[in-house]
């Protein structure tokens, strides 16, 4: 017969080795005992939810992400059945279905969840896979499931942006599909008529220069979005006198304010410090060029023929700011919160009439965001507006260097 393994020592050697047998079991003890601890530590430190039940649905962890996003109880979740403790009804059922119907290693049953959050609706999506012992082996995976486990991801964020995406390029495609047919219809129109008029012919060529211009200006707009939206790193910030900046604008739009009977100025007034570099910045000069020409043609093209458009550079001993400030028709209260949105107008005839693509604000919100300030509007109907574009500086860039 065998010498018997184990338990049965005796003498003094069996003592040695009895304390030895107590010293491995405790040592196992404690090593499984941090094993469990690192497991807790990682699936508390997860980003997704983890919910896991054994296969008489009672619940065997729910790490602390499933508890906040599934809105479960952290104290009585556990041990207590799945019916229970989650209160997503679908989920409850994926998590039965996945045990019930287990045939192959690959199970996996996908569940959108919409929950209540106190700051809103979440959508959540949850795969569950069952759950097996470690040690099994191929021909046991047919056999059923030990449990099953839940992982819930927050894709509520990400689902905004896939809409803001389709809405996105939705909207591009309506801009750019209203010039392009203009363009074909036009031009359509003197080919199939070889007989037509002189002036009637300069006519539709006319609306098709002016539909191509526009095309173009939206595709420049749209290529100045993506670069401001892409790599922050991409602009080129050098010293910008945003004084100086504001006055070649001014300059350059002079005559088609005029043309349109409206007066524009600029006024630069000086900070505490009344320094030479009171109104640098270090700024991507095309960017600022492109948000302030967008700002003063927004003022000229919403004003009315008598009216006067005001640029104001001002410093003080936290920020620098650009002012646009018009006469014009202003804008409804209710319109304010949208008009930095891409292709947000108040009166979409008008600004195709003006030539304006909806997303000039856009592009200086973003401008204004990658300098690290920010745009403000305040208007009243009938009044006019005032738009300010604000930069933080400190007291010292009036002495020495400034910031973007
Ligand atoms: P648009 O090309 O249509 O001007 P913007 O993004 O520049 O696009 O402006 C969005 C909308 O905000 C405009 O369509 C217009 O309704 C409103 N808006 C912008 N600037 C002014 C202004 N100075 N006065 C009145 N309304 C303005």
């Amino acid at each position: 017969m065998p010498e018997a393994r184990g338990w049965f020592w005796s003498g003094r050697d069996g003592e040695r080795r009895a304390s030895e047998h107590a010293w491995t079991l405790e040592h196992r003890i404690s090593m499984l005992e941090r094993e469990r601890k690192d497991l807790r530590r990682i699936l508390a430190a997860l980003g997704e939810g983890v919910l896991a039940v054994d296969s008489a649905g009672i619940v065997l962890h729910a790490n602390p992400t499933a508890i906040e996003l599934l809105g479960l109880d952290a104290e009585s979740s556990l041990g207590s059945h799945l019916y229970v403790a989650v209160p997503q009804q679908s989920l409850c059922e994926a998590l039965e279905e996945v045990m019930r119907g287990v045939e192959t290693r690959d199970t996996l049953v996908t569940r959108e969840l919409v929950v209540q959050h106190a700051d809103g609706e979440h959508v959540l999506v949850a795969q569950v896979t069952p759950l097996r012992g470690a040690n099994r082996s191929r021909a046991d995976i047919d056999m059923a499931a030990e449990g099953a486990v839940a992982v819930v991801r927050d894709v509520t964020e990400l689902r905004r942006l896939e809409l803001a995406r389709q809405e996105f390029f939705g909207n591009v495609s309506h801009e750019l599909k209203t010039p392009i047919t203009a363009i074909r219809g036009s031009l359509e129109t003197i080919v199939d008529d070889p007989d037509m008029q002189e002036p009637v012919r300069a006519r539709f060529l006319d609306s098709a220069v002016r539909h191509a211009a526009r095309l173009n200006a939206l595709v420049n707009d749209l290529l100045a979005l993506a670069r401001l939206e892409g790599d922050p790193g991409e602009l080129h910030r050098a010293p910008l006198d945003l004084a100086a900046l504001a006055g070649e604008i001014v300059y350059s739009v002079e005559s088609s304010a005029v043309a349109r009977g409206v007066t524009i100025v600029l006024n630069a007034i000086d900070g505490p410090a009344g320094a030479d570099n009171d109104f640098v910045l270090v700024a991507d000069e095309e960017a600022m060029r492109q948000a302030i020409s967008n700002l003063v043609s927004n003022a000229i093209a919403y004003s009315e023929a008598g009216s006067r458009v005001e640029l104001q550079v001002r410093r003080s001993d936290a920020f620098l700011e650009l002012d646009v400030r018009d006469q014009g028709c202003g804008i409804p209260a209710d319109a304010i919160e949208r008009i930095f949105e891409r292709f947000y107008r108040v009166d979409a005839a008008r600004s195709r009439e003006i030539g304006g693509t909806g997303i000039g604000l856009s592009i200086v919100k973003h401008v204004a965001q990658a300098h690290g300030g920010s745009v403000d509007v305040t208007s009243e109907l009938g009044m006019g507006s005032s738009f300010i574009m604000r930069f933080p500086v400190s007291r010292s860039d009036a002495t020495g260097t400034s910031h973007g």
